[in-house]
């Protein structure tokens, strides 16, 4: 009989009551099927041995083979540390440890052979060797030794109590002793023949203990296909779910709004990528189902006109919709630009932020309850549990990333039917990612800019180049153009970045005097009407000069701005870069984006700002950003458990999460209920997924 792989760690050889919580706390391994998935990091050549005068500084770990000559302790700041003198025919090499020196002491005799594994330090012209992995020669020799030996994540807490990797691969060895190595098959016949899969059995023994690399490549192949597999099931059943059993209001007809705007107000042509997906959108908004799109596009691409006429689409059906914004700022911006679009059209609109005094919210939870406000536009204070609508029948949601699933869901249970969800980012999001982690929405992609758009200009400059700069500064300002200067504002609480800003402001308040220079400020200590104030200035072209924290990253938008300095530009992200970028290039002239920067810069620093100078495309920052920072910094960590992948990468693996997603929709287009006998297999591993939970620490 096959061991059932949920038996607790602790029956296991080798474990025992204290290693299995152990492993239970720090790597969160409770069943044999835990460890079986417990992926190595990597793998390390054990069959080959350095002599100590062939050390490199520098080096990965390696192994030596000689005797430990003698122990000394010394002390130091703290506490002492043991030091042996471990010594081969060609030299002598020191090994330390800091923790567990009597143990060590003890253990380890004089003049015997050992085999040593570990990282080698150069220190005081002598190679050293921290908390080794110390073997008797002897004892070595009788192991099975790989060319690819698995190293497994660790702790430093394992590692303190003696479970070493080589403990770990001991006990893995013992796993695959009890279950003779057999392991039930998880993907069906037809996935393994048309995409040549090796056995799951064969894949889980070579990832372990690789036979040669060609095996252990075609093992991680074939596992990595299997985990984002069954994510993107789980994904796309979801969407299906929603398509079938979530009903949504269909709105059937086009109405007298969305064609007289369409007549009268549009200010301008849409882009072709508008009218696609305003087409897209439409579809969906027709079928009897509940709408769930992602609607991408690069900073300036035109998403709002885009969410203004789907709520439109509703208003005219007898529905109400609303647009949640992640600050009051942008909020405002949508409300009177909306408002203004809306111009002789006879709708309401409403705006409901945290500062909306208590006799407005009467207003709009009456008017709102009784069905005459139309369109409610707000920040989080739209998913307050107060706010009641009559019929909510779509509800737009700009800059996602900056909310959680959880808040998406709560918009819906405003009525007893979902209402439809347009959610609009910010910044693109790469492919890969918004596939994963918005695999269970539709996606939309708005590809093209506005015609006409001048590309901004950007360029790198050091801060010995200042003059230069600000005399290009004083040129532009003389053409009656105006300019945003901006200071990094990490943390909030920061007082060294106040003084930062502080310091910028009165050099510059030097360098452009009064009268002839006015300059306004902005940051987020100011009171909001202070700010309000000084916004208002600039807006009105009162001060040509606007020295700014990353307040107005984003929802600035004064055409007549064309210039944006970024001081210290290597403490930005990429993706805050390209949103700051995005607040020049709106007017008819050309626009300029400059990045100050010290001399001293990180390899990763030097690497976007080379991506910021080279592209203006949002959709390829996005990707760069991805591969410096990794997938759980960009989304968040609400988000990032959907990242926590076992085995794939997401950047590195996007070819196979693009065949993942492929089979995972082509297995659930002929048969959604996987009820056809060649996909049992795929049922009951889902199934058992779904029961162990292991799934849903993917998706929340
Ligand atoms: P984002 O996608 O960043 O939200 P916006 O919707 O704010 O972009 O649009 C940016 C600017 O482009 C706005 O001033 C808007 O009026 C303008 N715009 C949008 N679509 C078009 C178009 N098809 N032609 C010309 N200008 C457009
Ligand atoms: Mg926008």
């Amino acid at each position: 009989m096959a061991t059932n792989l949920q038996t607790p760690i602790d029956y296991l050889k080798g474990v025992g009551p204290n290693r299995a919580d152990l492993l239970r706390k720090e790597l969160g391994i409770h069943t044999y099927q835990d460890l079986i998935n417990l992926f190595p990091n990597r793998y390390l050549d054990r069959t080959t041995y350095f002599k100590i005068n062939q050390l490199q500084r520098n080096s990965a770990e390696v192994q030596v083979i000689g005797k430990i000559t003698k122990f000394q302790e010394i002390a130091q700041k703290r506490g002492k540390r043991l030091v042996a003198t471990f010594q081969d025919e060609t030299g002598t090499m020191e090994l330390v440890w800091f923790r567990g020196q009597k143990w060590i002491r003890e253990s380890l005799k004089l003049n015997t052979p050992y085999v040593i594994f570990g990282k080698t330090n150069w220190f005081n012209g002598k190679f050293n060797m921290p908390h080794p992995e110390a073997e008797l020669l002897k004892e070595h020799e009788k192991n099975l030794r790989s060319s690819m030996q698995a190293i497994y994540p660790s702790t430093e807490k394992l590692s303190n109590k003696g479970i070493t990797n080589r403990v770990m691969t001991k006990i893995m060895q013992n796993l695959f002793l009890e279950t003779n190595g057999r392991f039930v098959e998880t993907l069906s016949n037809n996935l393994l023949s048309e995409l040549k899969l090796i056995s799951k059995s064969d894949a889980l023994f070579n990832v372990h203990f690789p036979k040669n690399s060609e095996l252990l490549y075609k093992a991680q192949f074939r596992l990595k296909f299997e985990e984002l597999f069954y994510i993107q099931l789980q994904l796309i059943l979801k969407n299906l779910i929603h398509k079938t059993k979530i009903k949504g209001f269909p709105f059937d007809s086009i109405g007298t709004h969305f064609n007289s705007f369409y007549k009268n107000n549009l200010p301008f042509e849409l882009t072709n990528a508008q009218k696609r997906v305003l087409k897209e959108i439409r579809y969906d908004l027709g079928q009897n189902a509940q709408m769930n799109r992602l609607l991408q596009g690069d900073v300036g691409s035109g998403k709002t006109i885009v969410a203004l006429m789907s709520m439109l689409m509703a208003v005219d059906n007898g529905f109400q919709a609303c647009l949640m914004a992640p600050t009051e700022i942008l909020s405002v911006q949508h409300y009177n630009g909306l408002n203004e679009l809306c111009n002789n059209l006879n709708i309401k609109i409403k705006l409901l932020t945290g500062s909306s005094k208590t006799s407005e919210r009467k207003i709009i939870h009456e008017m709102l309850e009784n069905g005459e406000l139309d369109i409610l536009i707000g920040t989080h204070a739209l998913i307050e549990d107060k706010v009641k609508f009559k019929n909510l029948g779509l509800a737009v949601i700009d800059e996602q990333h900056r909310f959680g699933v959880a808040q998406r869901s709560k918009l819906w249970k405003k009525n007893n039917l979902p209402p439809h969800v347009l959610v609009m980012t910010a910044t693109p999001i790469p492919r890969t990612l918004a596939m994963s982690v918005y695999g269970d929405l539709d996606i939309s992609v708005i590809d093209e800019l506005p015609p006409g758009r001048k590309a901004i200009k950007t360029v790198h400059r050091y801060d010995s180049n200042r003059l230069k700069v600000f005399r290009f500064v004083r040129d532009e300002i003389t053409k009656g153009r105006q300019v945003y200067i901006v200071y990094p504002l990490i943390q909030e609480s920061s007082q060294m970045d106040y003084k930062d800003l502080m310091d910028g402001y009165e050099s510059i308040a030097r360098d452009f005097p009064a009268p002839e220079y006015q300059i306004s400020i902005v940051h987020g200590k100011m009171k909001p009407a202070d700010k309000e104030f000084e916004m208002q200035r600039f807006i009105k072209g009162q001060t040509q000069i606007m020295v700014a924290t990353t307040v107005i990253e984003v929802g600035v938008n004064v055409p007549n701005a064309s210039v944006m300095i970024i001081e210290s530009a290597e403490r930005f992200g990429l993706s805050q870069l390209h949103q700051l970028r995005g607040r020049v290039g709106r007017g008819a002239e050309q626009s300029f984006c400059i990045l100050m920067t010290s001399h001293k810069l990180s390899e990763n620093s030097k690497t976007r700002l080379e991506t910021m100078v080279r592209t203006n495309d949002g959709f390829e920052i996005a990707e760069v950003d991805l591969r410096l920072r990794g997938p759980g910094d960009i989304m968040g960590t609400q988000q990032s458990g959907v990242l926590n992948l076992r085995i794939a990468d997401i950047v590195k693996d996007n070819d196979i999460l693009q065949h993942a997603r492929f089979y995972a929709k082509q297995t659930l287009k002929n048969d959604p209920s996987l009820r056809l006998p060649e996909h049992a297999v795929i049922l009951e591993t889902y199934r058992q997924m779904s029961k162990y939970k292991n799934i849903w620490n993917y998706i929340s």
